[in-house]
């Protein structure tokens, strides 16, 4: 529906560079090399929140830390 061939181009909201509109509706909402950035930091994340969920599965993992905590008094 929407055409973005006059359209304003978008402006990275870290660096205030333009961008093309079909970055922005792809979601983004950085140029590209700020978007490069967020997704490295959001790669990052994710990895963090996958940390618990194994953590969560792995139980023996956390009992063996305890564990530690015991032999280390
Ligand atoms: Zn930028």
């Amino acid at each position: 529906m929407i055409e973005t061939k006059q359209e304003t181009w978008p402006r990275c909201l870290d660096c205030g560079e333009q961008f093309n509109p079909k970055r922005l509706r792809l979601g983004y909402v950085h140029c590209l090399s700020c978007g490069d950035g967020y997704a490295q930091k959001e790669a990052t994340r994710k990895s963090k929140c996958v940390a618990p969920a194994f953590n969560k599965g792995a139980y023996q993992y956390v009992g063996s830390r305890a564990d530690a905590k015991l032999i280390g008094r």
